[in-house]
């Protein structure tokens, strides 16, 4: 696995709590990835001893598998060891990092119609770096997706915009966003009040077209791992990434 030092070239606040940052190798390399794998951030707590967490890549790439940018969305946590790190980290400043890792990715040898997305939080950025793949899908194969995303308010539904603007210019692609706590002030028609538990029980998941990808919050991701199963989708159809801490 290769480990690199990374260099904070831009970043900006995508809600309240919640960082944007794009960085580049500091050796100038590009970063070789597959949508929907993350890379781990290498540092030291106070009193020495060495630790490490993991970040999704949101970059949206050409397609060539290499990016010149790697992009992450850091949610701040109270106390947080990376989150003190990576919230103060000044453009310009370089962390360590190893990568890439993980297989929540799309799979060549699928021959399902339907993908549904679901997310909550920074969970869809791993989608985000998927769309390009999401494009192709949608035209090679005539595969829809309904992207299942819950934030708490409007003002916490990342890349939100993206994804609608996505909808717009790809007819096989569908956003969802439910919002849990305060409804958006002037609501879009896909709009959804409450849980993503709701909104994905309303698309009527079936085992002979669907496979789910679930990122984010590993209690959302448990129950909604519990009701595709209910709904007759074999775990190998119900793909997961939790966002747990490593602490
Ligand atoms: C595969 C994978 C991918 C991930 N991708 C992302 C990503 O793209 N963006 C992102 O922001 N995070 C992501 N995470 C979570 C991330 O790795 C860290 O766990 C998170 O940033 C908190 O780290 P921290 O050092 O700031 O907090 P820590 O020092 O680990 O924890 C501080 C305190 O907060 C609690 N805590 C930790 N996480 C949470 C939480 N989410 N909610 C409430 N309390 C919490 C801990 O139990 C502890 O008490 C991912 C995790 C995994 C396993």
């Amino acid at each position: 696995m290769e480990h690199f030092k990374l260099r904070l070239v831009a970043s900006h606040m995508l809600a309240p709590a919640v960082r944007h940052l794009a960085f580049e190798r500091e050796d100038g390399a590009p970063f070789a990835f597959v949508p929907g794998q993350f890379i781990q951030i290498h540092f030291h707590y106070d009193d020495g001893k060495a630790t490490k967490r993991s970040y999704s890549v949101g970059t949206v790439g050409d397609g060539s598998g290499r990016v010149q940018r790697l992009e992450i969305a850091v949610s701040y946590v109270e106390g947080g060891a990376a989150t003190a790190l990576l919230s103060q980290l000044d453009e310009g400043g370089t962390i360590d990092a190893s990568g890439p890792y993980g297989r929540f990715c799309l799979m060549d040898a699928d021959t399902n119609r339907r993908y549904l997305l679901v997310a909550t939080g920074t969970g869809v950025t791993p989608y985000r770096a998927m769309l390009p793949q999401i494009r192709t899908l949608t035209q090679t194969r005539g595969c829809t997706f309904a992207l299942v995303y819950g934030a708490r308010t409007e003002a916490e539904l990342l890349y939100g915009e993206e994804f609608e603007a996505f909808a717009r210019e790809v007819p096989g692609f569908t956003f969802h966003p439910c919002f849990s706590r305060v409804p958006r002030a002037v609501p879009r028609p896909h709009d959804r009040n409450g849980r993503v538990q709701v909104a994905l029980g309303e698309l009527g998941p079936n085992a002979a077209h669907d496979i789910a990808y679930l990122c984010g919050n590993p209690d959302m991701v448990d129950q909604c791992f519990a009701m595709l199963k209910e709904a007759g989708l074999p775990v190998p159809q119900i793909r997961r990434e939790k966002y747990v801490s490593s602490r």
